[in-house]
């Protein structure tokens, strides 16, 4: 018997049909004889659409109070699903985060899980039923309820199967895996049979929103095997696993691996291309150059829990040099109110913004061996016209940010210049 968490997203449980699906599907891998634990997001937009009647209340949304009203969402489509089961005659029960028992610190709207402890969890599973946890929440020192930062529901399933120590989580969505680029954006692109953690994790931190980034940090340091697969066929999707996977925890799940072996192929030196619109450019000019700059510019934003990307500061002149650097334009407004009390402390002449930009990113682990990855893809986009903003480099990603409305054509010429195409 194995132990199988399956999560399905938002558009899996959009409506009362879809959710009969999952009610079904959930239901034949619980006859199969093994145990299930299911997490669900809310359903379709409904996360988008409690964003938006927040803004409608008030431009600057508590954030506790924030965290209260998302989580409805996920609570939504627990209740139902768990309608769903039991009117078909199977038993099932519904949980929130915090009677999953998931733990989250104290950063409301992007916490971050601090343990698990799936005492109830078990409990039910031991009764013989269906398990299904609300994703995207946990409960936060204060008792409060938090959530888990957007796609968290991936990071709730991940955690939750390193906890449980499940066989294999399946993420189901609506495409039929991991694509070399996102097929609604780049439509040659491929489905692979596999990837590793470490190419994933780079893809979607560059923000292929297909799984949320800090739940493949989770994947990888427990070595969950993560099965990402489409929610209306049965056909295999894409294992998210080591490079070497001959060393996987997983046992029980050999059926699954040895298939995917089979199929599976050598990582390419690209292994995939991301476009991540939710970019700004900040800049601080005529700042001075002297030590502990740097450090008091980044050490307010870190303060402020503000993610800082890409960072170039200008060669100094007469004593003062210009930074620049990336955040995600959620954090726009909230950088620039802090960056407006540091250029005050620190004389600085201004800061600027722009909110028109965009980052394409390649990624591949194969890039660690292979020189001049990097000039191809800088010389294929100044072929096309596309002027490159900001690069930044890391052992297997070269990203770039340049003009919004330039981004696509860059990703799908990316996307050539390493023939990712379907074959
Ligand atoms: P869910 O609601 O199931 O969590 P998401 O919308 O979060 O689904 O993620 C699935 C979407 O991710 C796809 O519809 C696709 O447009 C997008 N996507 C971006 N990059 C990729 C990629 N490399 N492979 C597959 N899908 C991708
Ligand atoms: N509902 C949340 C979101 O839209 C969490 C998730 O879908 O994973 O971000
Ligand atoms: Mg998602």
């Amino acid at each position: 018997m194995s132990l199988v968490v399956m999560k399905f997203g938002g558009s899996s449980v959009a409506d009362a049909d879809r959710i009969k699906n999952v009610a079904n599907r959930v239901m034949a891998r619980r006859h199969r004889g093994d145990k299930v634990v299911v997490v669900v997001s809310a359903p379709g937009d409904m996360t988008d659409d409690l964003i938006e009647l927040a803004k409608g209340v008030t431009s600057d949304p508590d954030a506790r109070e924030m965290d209260m009203l998302l989580a409805t969402g996920e609570q939504v489509s627990i209740a139902l699903l768990s309608m769903a089961i039991k009117n078909r005659g199977m038993d099932a029960v519904s949980l929130t985060g915090p009677q999953a028992g998931i733990y989250a610190d104290w950063t409301h709207t992007k916490a971050r899980i601090t343990k698990i402890r799936p005492v109830a969890v078990q409990r039910e599973l031991k009764k013989g039923r269906i398990v299904i946890v609300a994703g995207f929440q946990g409960l936060n020192p204060g008792r409060d309820i938090a959530t888990l930062g957007r796609g968290g529901s991936d990071l709730t399933a991940v955690a939750l199967a390193a906890a449980l120590k499940a066989d294999v989580c399946e993420i189901f969505t609506d495409v039929k895996g991991i694509y070399t680029a996102d097929p609604r954006i780049v439509p040659e692109a491929r489905k692979v049979d596999r990837i590793s953690y470490d190419a994933m994790l780079e893809l979607a931190g560059a923000g292929a929103q297909v799984m949320q980034a800090r739940s493949i940090e989770v994947g990888k340091k427990y070595e969950v095997p993560i099965h990402v697969r489409s929610s209306f066929t049965d056909e295999n999707g894409t294992m998210i696993m080591r490079e070497d996977s001959s060393t996987m925890r997983s046992t029980k799940g050999k059926k699954m691996n040895d298939s995917i072996r089979n199929g599976g192929t050598e990582e390419a030196v690209v292994s995939g291309v991301a476009l991540d619109r939710n970019q700004a450019k900040v800049t601080l000019a005529d700042v001075p150059d002297r030590p502990g700059v740097a450090a008091e510019v980044f050490g307010a934003l870190a303060d402020g829990a503000i993610n800082v990307d890409m960072i170039i500061q200008s060669a100094p002149r007469e004593g003062v040099n210009d930074i620049s650097f990336t955040v995600s334009r959620d954090d726009l407004k909230k950088a620039l109110a802090i960056l407006e009390r540091v250029r005050a402390h620190l004389k600085a002449r201004s800061v600027t913004s722009d909110s028109a930009v965009a980052k394409v990113s390649i990624v591949g682990v194969g890039m660690r061996s292979h020189p001049g990855v990097a000039a191809s893809l800088f010389k294929s986009l100044a072929s096309a016209g596309i002027n490159i903003d900001m690069i930044s480099t890391s052992e297997i990603k070269v990203a770039c940010v340049v003009k919004e409305n330039n981004a696509e054509k860059a990703m799908r010429i990316a996307h050539k210049t390493f023939t990712l195409e379907k074959k």
